[in-house]
């Protein structure tokens, strides 16, 4: 069946007024005098998401499902679950949970790309909220990850032993390496990004700025590294506490199209302030915040329409904030049918207001999610 949206279609490079038509594939786009004030956005795409709704990865199936809803909702078409450090055998079951999920989508619901394995490859001097369970990537544990064929990121620390053997295995099965929880410096950083490259890999960083050594004159660290290197992607969580807005600026400024808005939302998204856990430890969600109880901060409870409306409210124009959320993320994971409103891709639409608040939510030519 085909349907017609009609509004201000946000393409990669400006605004359309027009008439958008489409079964579960774009048809024709075309120009038209329209006042229709609606904005048609490609649908989101966060890459980095442990929870919402009360709901998360770690829980199993029936949590994925329930925060998947939850973010498809707040605009997000295609989703990555992430694990966070918890003991071997959690990590596996989790992971074996998103599998499943991905094997039995539902039928309303948005698309289930893969898991974001965050932790435990991580460094121990830099858990940020991870439940002290890092450990090295040793081949035998990469090689159980990579059987599952679920995983589609891996956040690594580069200085951890193994880390070499790990970028190459990851890379050539395609599997995203992002860099992050880590106390690498600039010349390590940069020695990971042309390692994960000669070896045919992408590149990422996880959430830039945040649980990496900060960027000094004389020590650039990481972030410098993430940012300079024309090959490298990083995520960033612009909910204006993880990353101050000049910060923000600055990296998009450097970076453009290879910054891309995740949420690292936590099962408190979506819920009243008070209590919730993360990974086993309890936390404490007060004004959008989540911390633990050392004033760590701990994961989000961002969702990625909020994201677009921040990075709106601090400079960026629709076009600009919608690369961030939805087409920077497509094409750093190699989704080539999704992330741009183009004749030939999927059809997973976002209409917003003229405020920017969520209307409709359309997943592969099929309304999910309409606001009353
Ligand atoms: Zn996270």
């Amino acid at each position: 069946m085909t349907h017609t949206l009609t509004g201000q279609i946000v393409l990669p490079d400006r605004l359309l007024p027009g008439t958008i038509r489409f079964d579960s594939h774009i048809r024709e786009i075309e120009g038209i005098t329209t006042k229709e004030p609606l904005y048609i956005l490609p649908g989101f795409i966060d890459g980095h998401i442990h929870g919402g709704d009360g709901a998360d990865t770690m829980d199993g199936v029936a949590a994925i499902r329930q925060l998947a809803q939850y973010h498809m909702r707040h605009g997000t078409t295609t989703i990555l679950p992430t694990t966070i450090t918890r003991p071997w055998e959690d990590v596996i079951l989790a992971l074996k949970a998103v599998a499943e999920v991905m094997k039995t989508p539902d039928p309303i619901g948005p698309r289930i790309h893969g898991a974001h394995l965050e932790g435990p490859f991580v460094s121990p001097h830099k858990l940020g909220a991870q439940p002290p369970f890092a450990i090295p990537p040793s081949p035998d544990k990469i090689a159980e990850v990579l059987a599952l064929d679920c995983v589609r990121v891996v956040t690594l620390a580069p200085e951890l032993d193994h880390a070499e053997s790990a970028i190459e295995s990851l890379a050539k099965a395609g599997v995203r390496i992002s860099i992050g929880h880590t106390i690498a410096d600039y010349e390590t950083t940069l020695g990971a990004i042309s390692a994960i490259c000669t070896c045919g890999g992408i590149a990422g960083g996880t959430h830039l700025f945040n649980a990496m050594s900060p960027v000094e004159g004389r020590k650039p660290g990481p972030v410098t590294a993430l940012m300079c290197h024309d090959a490298s992607y990083a995520e960033m969580i612009f909910d204006t506490h993880h990353v101050h807005p000049a910060s923000f600026r600055l990296a998009s400024r450097l970076m453009r199209n290879r910054l891309l808005f995740v949420t690292d939302a936590m099962r408190g998204a979506g819920q009243p302030d008070g209590p919730s856990t993360l990974g086993g430890q309890d936390v404490l969600i007060s004004e959008g915040v989540v911390r633990l109880p050392n004033g760590s901060l701990a994961g989000s409870v961002l969702t990625l329409d909020q994201a677009l409306r921040n990075a709106v409210t601090h400079g960026a124009s629709l076009p600009e904030a919608s690369h961030l959320v939805s087409s920077n993320a497509a094409t750093y994971l190699g989704l080539t049918d999704r992330g741009a409103l183009e004749v030939g891709r999927l059809s997973d639409f976002v209409i917003l207001d003229r405020d920017l608040m969520i209307r409709e939510v359309w997943v592969n030519g099929q309304k999910t999610h309409q606001c009353v």
